[in-house]
This record gives C-alpha cells, sequence and structure tokens, in this order.
C-alpha cells in the first residue's frame, strides 16, 4: 500500500466518496492510502441525507458501471449540489464517457485503472482552486463596494426565489425602485467623491425609513431598489403605502455634501407580484421602473404604483415601432462589424456583427433605440434571422477571400428563443446558404439564460451540435448561475465593458476582472474583454492572461467592406 502523500494529509476539505457499494472507496483508499478520517464513504441515499457540506468539501462520485442510473445519479447530484466540486471515479473512463460525464455536470472524471496518486490529487486541487475562484468571484459579484448592500446581480438573485415563492401563493411582494431627479446632473457639477456621499446618505435613509424591508439593494449609480413583502393573507398594498408614507420625506430632504445642500427629489416606481397575478423578473423590474418614469414625469419627488395605462401611454410615444416590420422588408438594415484582436497573436480573429438602421429620413438608428421595441413586439424573431442569414453570407465571404480562421458573432436577444422554431430556422438557414457554421458564434446574455433554462439549455445544446459556439454577453452584470455555465456549451465569456472602463486604476474592478479570467480559464473557457478605449487597459488585460479584445483602441463597429480592408492591412 502507498503512504498517504503529505499534501492530502494536511488538506482541510474532507473528500466524500458516494459509492453504492463501496468498491472504489477500497480503491482510492488504497491508491492514496488514506484512512477514514480523510474519506467519507457514502452510499447515494445516506450521501443526500448526510450533514450539510461544508464549502471547500469535494464531492467524489464512484461508478461501477456507465449505464442510465449512473448518469441520473450525477444528474440528482449536480442538482441537489450546485456549489460543489463534483469529481466522477470508475475503473476505466473513455473519452466518450468523459465527455458525456462533463456534460452532465462532473467538475472532473477519474480513470482509476490509469491513476497516480499525482493525478488523482491533481484533479481534486484544480476541482478545489476553481470551486475557491468561483466563491470568491461570487463575493465579490454580489455587493456594492460603495454602499455595502447587495447589488444588482444580488438582487436578481433574490427577486427569482421570492418570486417562485409567489408562484407557490406563500408570499406577495411589492418591489419599489428609487432614483435621484438630477444626480447626474449633481456629479458632473460637484464630483465623484459628493456624489458618493449623497449615495451613502441616500443608502442611511431608506434603511431606516423602511422598517419592513425584506431586503435593499443598489442596482447602480442612484438607483435603489427595496423589495416589501408579506404573508398571501396580509394587505400587500396597505403595507407598501404606509411605508412609501415614511419613505417620501426621507427622499425630498436635502442632501448635505461638504459646504452644500442640494434638493435632488427621489421618484418612486411601484410595482406587486401577486398570487394568482404572478410577474415575471424582467416584467416586474420593467413596471417598477416604468411606473418611476411617470412620476418623474408627473411630478419629481413622487411616487406611482404601476397600472397598465402606463403601456398604452409609451406606446404610442414611440413613432419607430410600427415601422420595424416595413424596414425589414425594405431592406433598410444593416450589419456593422467590429473586430475582435487575439492578444496573443495580435491578430483580428473576429468581428461581432451589430446591427444599424438606415432609415430614409432619421439616417443611422443604433440598436440601443429600436431592439428593445423589437423585442416587445416580436420584430426581433425576423430581424434576428435576417441578422443571422446576413452574418453568415459575410462569414462565407470571408472564407472565399482565404480569411478561413476568422469568426462571426451575432447577438441573441431572450426573445428570440421565445419561437420554439428557433433551432430549426437556424439550421435551415446554414444548410440553405452553405455557411461553414464552425465559425459562427451567437452571443447572448444571462437573462436569456434563466429566462427559460431547460428551453434555452436544449436549444444551445442542438445548435451546439451544429458546431456553433456560444459566448456569454455582458459577462458580471447580470444574475448567472455558475451550474449553468458548466452545463451549458458555452465557450467564451464577454466580459462587461463596464467593468474594463477602470480596470487600469480601480482595484475592485481589477479584482473582479482577474477573478473572471481565472473563472473563465478554470472552466476552459475564453476571455473577451468588451470596451477597451486605450492602451493601460489593453496592457493591464495582456498582463493578466485575456484572450482577446473588442473596443474602439483597435475600431469602432465599421461597414462590411471597410471591415474586410482592416483584415488585409492586418
Ligand atoms: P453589445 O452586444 O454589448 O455590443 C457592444 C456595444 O458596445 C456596441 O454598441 C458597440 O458599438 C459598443 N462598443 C464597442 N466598443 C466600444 C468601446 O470601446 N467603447 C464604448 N463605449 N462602446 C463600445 P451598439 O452597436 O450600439 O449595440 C448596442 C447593443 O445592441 C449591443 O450591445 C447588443 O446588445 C444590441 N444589438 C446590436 N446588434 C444586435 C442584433 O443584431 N441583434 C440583437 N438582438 N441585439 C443587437
Ligand atoms: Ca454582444
Ligand atoms: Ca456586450
Amino acid at each position: 500500500m502507498l503512504s498517504a502523500p503529505k499534501q492530502l494529509k494536511s488538506t482541510q476539505p474532507r473528500l466524500l466518496l458516494i459509492d453504492g457499494n463501496r468498491g472504489c472507496c477500497t480503491r482510492l483508499q488504497e491508491t492514496l492510502g488514506l484512512t477514514a478520517q480523510h474519506l467519507h464513504c457514502f452510499s447515494t441515499q445516506e450521501a443526500l441525507t448526510a450533514e450539510p457540506l461544508n464549502a471547500d468539501d469535494i464531492v467524489l462520485l464512484g461508478l461501477e458501471h456507465f449505464d442510465n442510473s449512473a448518469f441520473q445519479t450525477l444528474r440528482v447530484l449536480t442538482t441537489l449540489l450546485p456549489t460543489q466540486p463534483i469529481i466522477v471515479l470508475a475503473p476505466a473512463i473513455n473519452g466518450d464517457q468523459g465527455d458525456a460525464l462533463i456534460r452532465q455536470g462532473a467538475s472532473d472524471f477519474i480513470s482509476l485503472d490509469q491513476a497516480s496518486p499525482e493525478t488523482v490529487l491533481r484533479a481534486f486541487r484544480y476541482a478545489r482552486d476553481a470551486h475557491k475562484d468561483k466563491a470568491e468571484i461570487n463575493r465579490l459579484r454580489n455587493s456594492d463596494p460603495l454602499t455595502g448592500l447587495g447589488n444588482r446581480r444580488s438582487f436578481y438573485q433574490s427577486i427569482i426565489q421570492l418570486i417562485s415563492q409567489v408562484q407557490d401563493s406563500k408570499l406577495q411582494i411589492a418591489l419599489l425602485t428609487v432614483d435621484l431627479d438630477g444626480f447626474s446632473k449633481f456629479n458632473g457639477q460637484c464630483g465623484p467623491k459628493a456624489a458618493d456621499e449623497v449615495i451613502i446618505q441616500l443608502r442611511d435613509r431608506l434603511q431606516s425609513a423602511v422598517s419592513n424591508a425584506h431586503s435593499i439593494h443598489r442596482l447602480g449609480n442612484d438607483e435603489f431598489a427595496i423589495t416589501l413583502t408579506c404573508a398571501p393573507d396580509e394587505n400587500l398594498h396597505q403595507l407598501t403605502r404606509e411605508q412609501l408614507k415614511s419613505l417620501l420625506p426621507q427622499t425630498n430632504m436635502p442632501f448635505r455634501t461638504a459646504n452644500r445642500s442640494s434638493i435632488l427629489p427621489g421618484s418612486i416606481g411601484v410595482a406587486y407580484c401577486q398570487p394568482g397575478a404572478t410577474v415575471e423578473l424582467d416584467e416586474l423590474i420593467r413596471r417598477a421602473a416604468m411606473a418611476r418614469h411617470q412620476a418623474k414625469q408627473e411630478r419629481p419627488g413622487t411616487y406611482r404604483i404601476y397600472d397598465p395605462t402606463f403601456d398604452q401611454q409609451e406606446a404610442g410615444t414611440s413613432e419607430l415601432e410600427p415601422e420595424l416590420a416595413f424596414a425589414l422588408r425594405a431592406n433598410q438594415f444593416e450589419l456593422f462589424f467590429q473586430p475582435q484582436v487575439d492578444l496573443k497573436t495580435g491578430k483580428i480573429a473576429g468581428a461581432e456583427a451589430l446591427i444599424r438602421w438606415r432609415h430614409p429620413r432619421r439616417g443611422l438608428i443604433m440598436p440601443g433605440e429600436f431592439i428593445s421595441l423589437a423585442e416587445r413586439n416580436g420584430m426581433i424573431i425576423p430581424i434576428g434571422y435576417w441578422a443571422i442569414h446576413q452574418a453568415g453570407m459575410k462569414l462565407k465571404a470571408l472564407q472565399l477571400e482565404g480569411y478561413d480562421n476568422c469568426r462571426i458573432s451575432v447577438n441573441l436577444s431572450f426573445r428570440q428563443f421565445q419561437d420554439s422554431n428557433l433551432p430549426h430556422t437556424i439550421h435551415r438557414i446554414i444548410s440553405q446558404n452553405e455557411i461553414n457554421s464552425a465559425f459562427l458564434e451567437f452571443e447572448l446574455t444571462e437573462s436569456a439564460l434563466i429566462s427559460d433554462e431547460q428551453h434555452v439549455g436544449y436549444c444551445l445544446q442542438e445548435l451546439s451540435n451544429l458546431s456553433i459556439d456560444f459566448a456569454l454577453d455582458d459577462f458580471g452584470t447580470g444574475y448567472s448561475s455558475f451550474a449553468l455555465l458548466q452545463k451549458l456549451p458555452i465557450s467564451t465569456l464577454k466580459i462587461d465593458r463596464s467593468f474594463i472602463r477602470n480596470v487600469a486604476d480601480n482595484p475592485n474592478d481589477a479584482e473582479i476582472v482577474r477573478a473572471i479570467i481565472n473563472l473563465a480559464h478554470s472552466l476552459d473557457k475564453k476571455v473577451v474583454a468588451e470596451g477597451v478605449e486605450n492602451t493601460a487597459q489593453l496592457d493591464w488585460l495582456m498582463q493578466n492572461g485575456c484572450d482577446q479584445v473588442q473596443g474602439y483602441l483597435y475600431g469602432p463597429p465599421v461597414p462590411f467592406k471597410e471591415f474586410m480592408r482592416m483584415l488585409e492591412k492586418a
């Protein structure tokens, strides 16, 4: 028997081996010379009811055979222990079986017949380090450094859980979002230090005014979210009105910074989520924002409760919306291309396709002005297919010119997944036009992933069978579950440009970006930094192992011909 290697004797985390017949348990003890003190063996049933796991514990699943029940056990474990690294052990695991295990959520696998103590230990260390990165990122990503409150991401997490309790008729929620009128102007005039002081004062006032809040989060800048909850038989509307009564005087009091006193009235929007009238996460947030907008328009420093008539008023204000369908038929959309540069080779590795609208009267309209309208009225579905078709044709043109390795990414909106034919239609576009889908990538945001996990997972798998890659866009700004990240065929994380902006001089942003890069690499994913505008950011990203960059430093999005010229010059 081998003697226990030193590294393991001193490791804190426990190894929990889940193994129906104990065969693997004995083998692992023999291979590593472990005692029961280090290695705890359970049957599957025992394991799921055993004492709670520590964050560092490594879960090992010993498999005798690769049959359906083995995969089922793995699925149960990954579902019930989403934050725990799970390593599968079996006497022999071939490449295909290994791939299948990783797809089902295993962190790693070890073929015991070929395993030396070193390879086993390396796998444990890797799983533990990757796990530590995740825990650290979670901490950084959930809190707002200025106020110490939960940030937008943790707000999403908490509200998703609350909504599911409303769906089970166990709870009612009122979401209040607050912001200050004239805050950006104040920031510009008095500087960021004074602006930070205002934010801190606002936090203190919100905390003292709402005694019954379930939680208070800072969503960004001067925007805060207050969540009120009560039991289904309580009067939610009355509770909310009482809270508003104590809140309004607080948000309307002048803010004192240095020697001046500034009036920045707070506007509040309220939206309810109640059993029987449950609304989805995005819709609830949208309603609260819409109500706040109404309040602001009517009289700053007041509140409004969401009312469906707000939507009708809003729809009337956009003249672009009814023109979208015509614009598509009249061929008024165009894709621009922004280069993505590989930092190892310094060469253009691909481009992101970004849509523009050449409007006959208004000139070039940016997507920020019409994509959300198209999402709202469903036009994003045909526009999205148009964009995929166009991008595919441009990819073909590039390959004809000999740019064989240039990848093109296309943005996919969460709303496009509501079309149940999505994988099928994309398949058709690709095969009819003989597009080489291995160089096609889709960018999706974290909100798309959680909108309907199962269906999105299915679509991604189908498309990934066509060799299409996926990138997670605006990474860091939304809610993302690490379990999903591991499970879905996502090969790239695109770090949102809000983190890149100050990465070279803000230690907090630097820490987050570094952690994201480490996480991505430990999950074997590529990292692209967005919005790189200067060489200080570029140098920092190079030093910290970022794989690719995209941003004005290398070039803004340009028409296809111009992008071709960039490739020729490179
Ligand atoms: P996105 O996917 O995050 O795209 C990146 C945006 O950042 C682009 O804005 C790009 O022009 C801008 N950008 C690139 N480099 C820099 C930089 O160095 N500094 C700064 N400040 N900005 C930079 P754009 O083209 O206005 O697109 C806005 C958003 O519209 C995109 O954000 C994407 O979410 C959406 N979008 C664009 N095209 C499509 C499309 O075909 N389909 C869908 N569903 N959405 C699209
Ligand atoms: Ca994008
Ligand atoms: Ca982005």
